[in-house]
């Protein structure tokens, strides 16, 4: 078994620390993934490494969402049946992926990639802001939806955008009824999140 904080000695054990480096992954189940792979089938195991690799060779944000996609622009933007005038801005994809399962959504969104939070050093620059600016001047936006998380840090992205669009006529809502002050929209359920969505408020 891998000790933490120790280097791994061989191939098993710097698998076993790889695993117990990702989200969610504690130890037990590091070494449970790394013994089933040991004794998988060779083209299992091959087309597990080409897909790990395949997410970082092939796989950047989208030109216009900052979701990630192979092409130049995702699927989502370059569905013509998608309301272009509606905009609905998130901290992370998962975050999307959230309010794509909760089915009610049919306008495009904006990725933040993050959210603000002075105490880790990560300001606005660090975010995809000017381009959401940009886009909402360029592109006729009708409405804005803030769809940051309900958290300190997400209350006051979405505060700090707010006061950048205060100027132009576009329409600023908040996700509302539904979501409980400090959870995460990717663990919200769907009828909650797709509730906070046809809820939403002018803020
Ligand atoms: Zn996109």
């Amino acid at each position: 078994m891998a000790i933490k904080g120790m280097e791994p000695r061989n191939a098993v054990e710097r698998l076993i620390h790889e695993f117990s480096r990702l989200p969610g992954i504690g130890p037990k189940t590091a070494e449970r993934l790394t013994h089933h792979l040991l004794t998988a089938e060779e083209s299992q195991v091959m087309a597990l490494a080409d897909a790990l690799i395949q997410i970082k060779h092939s796989v950047h944000p989208c030109r216009q969402c900052f979701q990630p996609t192979e092409s130049e622009l995702c699927s989502i933007c370059a569905d013509p049946a998608r309301d272009a005038q509606l905009l609905c801005i998130v901290e992370q994809p998962k975050d999307l992926m959230a309010i794509e399962r909760s089915g009610v959504y049919r306008g495009l969104y904006h990725v933040l990639q993050g959210r603000l939070a002075p105490l880790e050093n990560i300001g606005p620059e660090k975010l995809t802001i000017d381009a959401l600016l940009r886009r909402v001047r360029e592109q006729n936006v009708r409405e804005v939806i803030l769809a940051t998380n309900p958290t300190l840090e997400g209350d006051g992205t979405a505060l700090y955008i707010s006061n950048l669009l205060s100027e132009s006529p576009v329409k600023i809502t908040r996700l509302a009824r539904g979501l409980a002050a400090g959870s995460h929209l990717e663990f919200a359920n769907r009828d909650a999140l797709a509730d906070a969505l046809t809820g939403r408020r002018d803020y």
